[in-house]
């Protein structure tokens, strides 16, 4: 029976099937993050869902090409179009020029995704390669009557769209009678700068000249113009966390919306946040866990994947260090079962249809765990568990092929006691292995019987 693959998109707020746009491909475009520090482990809770989103495509049978930008200039403090760059605000924080902190955390950004196996994109791409892309795309949108100047920069004339905030269900006149004071040269409320002006006494590291003056683009053109050149003018699938649906994800739409006459994508998907007890992880704060917080106490990076799998995408997901340690002593369990079954045989259909059947119903990745779990206490024969687990594997991504239990230094008296367990134990004489490892583990050491013979490690 061919299973069909349903994703909830946040446009229609619906569940549906995925269907190409065209032909088997499918064209998944993902907000990358903006350069100016460190991605925290709530960033890479997105990126860990959109890797479970790409891999279950490529499941599902279809070639995906799967886009990631970097936001390496334009996204200022404030969502209203004002404060600075945050990009000249961390130069000014580390020391660095611009150019080089958007080169040190890209690459630190690309070590967290590699450390926790998710898949390079097919396409990466940065905002700063892609100027004449967005001065072009700004070019078009006025010519079609979309823009007006202030002193300060190009505005998206978000009133001439009758449909604009539809994506987050906007309430549109009960935003703009708040905002009225604080408007500044704005029109609307919902207004938003497609070009910034340098400042004369800004001295501006990244800035470039256009039809208009010398600045730089703002945030969300970026990627209404890099979607366009490197998946076209309406395209599968857009995700990104769940922040951007009021703002980042809505003014790409009216944008491409009103340049290109579509809303983008057909499918809009969303991460929910990762939450700090009870406030959200905040990168401009400077108040945040990094994955390399948690390998510092001692966490391998998939134990953070594995604990994002225990909550659906659509749900928030509360970070606590003790949650963190339950999910390292889960996924413990599951490497030493999977170690101890030794060799693959056959895939058990029965759990596998389960587990698909789980993953294509709007990625619920903590009822396919269920079923992995349910399959490492059934009765199946070992081999059939393994291959299983390994065919469950290509989607979790926790590399359960490759664990190995670590290497201790067994002292020499509790190996001659195993040697003396093992001739009990050849010999049939129970008694005589019981007692020698009860000796063993008074000596620290407890012992595990599997396949390829016992495996001894520390109490
Ligand atoms: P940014 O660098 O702020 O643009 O964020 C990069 C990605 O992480 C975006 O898709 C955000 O929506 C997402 N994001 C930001 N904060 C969180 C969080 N606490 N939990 C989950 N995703 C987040
Ligand atoms: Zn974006």
């Amino acid at each position: 029976m061919k299973q069909v693959l349903k994703l909830f998109d946040t446009y229609e707020r619906e569940v549906r099937e995925l269907k190409p746009l065209k032909g088997n491909e499918i064209g998944l475009y993902a907000c990358g993050p903006t350069v100016y520090n460190f991605v925290h482990i709530g960033n890479l809770r997105t990126y860990i869902f959109e890797d479970l989103l790409h891999r279950t495509i490529s499941h599902a049978g279809f070639n995906v090409t799967h886009v990631i930008n970097i936001t390496d200039v334009g996204h200022l403090a404030s969502d209203a179009d004002s404060g600075e760059d945050k990009m000249e605000v961390g130069s000014r924080r580390t020391g660095m020029t611009a150019w080089e902190i958007a080169e040190f955390y890209t690459s630190a950004f690309k070590d967290d995704l590699v450390k926790l196996n998710i898949l390079e994109p097919t396409i990466w791409c940065k905002a700063t390669d892609h100027i004449e892309d967005q001065i072009a795309f700004i070019v078009d949108l006025e010519s079609k009557g979309f823009v007006y100047e202030t002193s300060d920069g190009i505005y998206f004339d978000s009133r001439k769209l009758d449909d604009y905030g539809y994506l987050a269900r906007l309430d549109i006149d009960g935003l703009q009678a708040g905002a009225r004071v604080n408007l500044g040269e704005k029109r609307f409320v919902t207004d938003f700068a497609l070009w910034k002006f340098s400042k004369p006494d800004e001295n501006r590291q990244m800035e470039w000249d256009s039809p208009w003056g010398i600045g730089f683009p703002g945030w969300h053109i970026e990627c209404s113009a890099m979607s366009a050149r490197y998946l076209g003018d309406y395209f599968d699938i857009h995700c990104g966390g769940k922040d951007h649906i009021p703002i980042h994800h809505t003014n790409e739409i009216a944008q491409t919306q009103a340049s290109k006459g579509t809303r983008l994508a057909n499918f809009w998907l969303h991460g929910y946040f990762l939450q700090m007890e009870d406030s959200k992880m905040s990168k401009s704060s400077g108040d945040f866990l990094r994955l390399e917080t948690l390998i510092e106490r001692g966490y391998l990076p998939l134990v953070f994947r594995y604990f994002c799998l225990q909550a659906h995408y659509r749900s928030e997901l509360s970070f606590s260090w003790e949650s963190l340690k339950a999910a390292h002593t889960s996924l413990m369990r599951l490497y030493e079962a999977a170690y101890s079954w030794g060799a693959p045989s056959n895939i058990s259909e029965e759990y596998y249809v389960r587990f698909v059947q789980h993953l294509y119903n709007d990625l619920n990745l903590p009822r396919a765990l269920a079923v992995a779990w349910e399959l490492v206490r059934s009765p199946e024969p070992d081999g059939i568990k393994k291959a299983t687990l390994l065919a469950f594997d290509e989607i979790f991504g926790l590399d359960i092929n490759a664990w190995r239990p670590k290497q201790v230094d067994i002292p020499k008296e509790v190996s001659s006691l195993l040697a003396r367990r093992e001739e009990a134990r050849k010999s049939k004489d129970w008694n005589a292995a019981d007692q020698v490892r009860d000796e063993i583990s008074r000596l620290g050491f407890s012992i595990e019987d599997s396949k390829d013979g016992p495996i001894i490690k520390p109490i």
